[in-house]
């Protein structure tokens, strides 16, 4: 019976501190958001840049609404896409410096889309570990033989490389800044190697678009890598960019070829037009204020430095997604229900997304928040991260 096997899956999420549960915000996203009445200082959300409750992003969906209405009435292939939408890929294009963008409704039917339109069943794909889960699915739904090669670790992906039979072809896939650990792929060394054993290469940049590189451009921009190097770069428009919607952005050949065989592409109804719009005017609130990624950069070295004076577990990230790693599930639950009291929110996160014994505080930063706003943090983290917790060495 179904329902006694959920029974069953429920009552053991529940006794292994897994079980997961909804807040229910009663404000718009931003570093102080009401939930149960109560105000709290937020520190896991994925706006980056703050820009998800912006009067120009605001403005721009509210006008798009007016001219163009609300629905996508149709998938892009029928009669669903509408210059919005076209504009904003074109756009999308020129910032990352691709021949062209196609946008998808998620980043998660990015992934499933991109992956299973490039490879199916005789063919390899080899992805980091630690990589999302929805490029872990799009392995799976594609039938191509799927193997892991350690957290950034290039050696054991060129052995592997290397075992690789003549036949078939071969996808690497890699987050770009992974997003339960914030540090990044080398992408650079990345690319040579997919150069050298004829695989072609697939970057998510989820958690760069927006927030990394000078121009925002993202994680191929740090890295400098054209598309002849990163064939494939995905993007997401609902962190960074402070909207909703993701893209992947490459040559011709693969943009025509995801328009005909992606299928969480063809058989979805497009975005709502205002939403595309409102992408639009984040990126040029992009371009045209790059204060927001200073600030933010500033914010991480704060916490990082006074994090480290209080000796608390941090992990080696340096961008916006900082965790603090707890281990055990019920005493990161712990930590987050002390600092709720304290008025901070930040989520535990604990396996199935992270592995058995890594369960962390996935503490996020935002250009919205304040040096005092840090300053909160760290007194409320000082707080509740027991002693047993803190790394010796470094705790005055
Ligand atoms: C959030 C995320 C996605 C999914 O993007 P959505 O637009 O939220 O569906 C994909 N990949 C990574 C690495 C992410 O962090």
């Amino acid at each position: 019976m179904i329902t006694k096997a959920l029974q069953d899956r429920l009552a053991e999420r529940h006794h292994q501190s897994r079980y997961r549960m909804r807040r229910v915000l009663e404000t718009a996203q931003g570093p102080r958001v009401a939930v149960d009445g109560r105000e709290y200082l937020l520190f896991c959300s994925n706006d980056y840049l703050g820009l998800a409750n912006h009067p120009k992003l605001i403005t721009a969906m509210q006008e798009a609404a007016q001219q163009y209405g609300v629905g996508g009435g149709a998938s892009h292939l029928v009669c669903g896409h509408s210059s919005l939408h076209h504009q904003l890929e074109l756009r999308l294009a020129e910032i990352t410096g691709r021949d062209r963008a196609l946008l998808f409704s998620t980043g998660y039917m990015a992934n499933l889309g991109a992956i299973t339109a490039l490879i199916s069943k005789g063919d390899h794909i080899i992805e980091d570990r630690l990589n999302h889960a929805s490029l872990l699915d799009a392995a799976l739904l594609s039938g191509a033989k799927f193997q892991r090669f350690h957290h950034n670790d290039l050696d054991d992906l060129e052995r592997r490389l290397q075992k690789l039979p003549p036949t078939g072809n071969r996808l690497l896939v890699v987050d770009a800044v992974f997003s339960m650990d914030g540090d990044i792929a080398p992408l650079d060394e990345l690319a040579v190697l997919a150069k050298k054993y004829d695989a072609y290469l697939m970057a998510d940049d989820a958690h760069g678009f927006g927030v990394l590189g000078g121009a925002g451009a993202g994680s191929a921009e740090v890295f400098n890598l054209d598309q002849q190097q990163l064939p494939v770069l995905m993007g997401t428009l609902g962190k960074g960019i402070g909207s909703y919607g993701a893209f992947i952005a490459g040559d011709e050949l693969l943009i025509e070829s995801l328009i005909q065989f992606a299928r969480p592409y063809i058989y979805t109804t497009a975005m709502p037009p205002a939403v595309a719009a409102a992408s639009l005017a984040s990126l040029e609130l992009l371009s045209a204020e790059s204060w927001r990624r200073d600030h933010l950069q500033a914010l991480i070295q704060q916490f990082k430095r006074g994090a480290q004076d209080l000796g608390l577990p941090l992990m080696p990230s340096n961008t916006a997604i900082q965790p603090l790693l707890v281990g055990d599930e019920a005493l990161a639950m712990t930590i987050s229900a002390n600092l709720d009291m304290e008025g901070v929110l930040v989520s535990a996160i604990r396996p199935p997304t992270v592995a058995i014994g890594q369960s962390r505080l996935r503490i996020t930063l935002t250009a919205a928040h304040s040096a005092d706003d840090i300053a909160t943090l760290l007194a409320a983290l000082d707080k509740t991260v027991p002693v047993e917790l803190r790394i010796a060495a470094q705790y005055k």
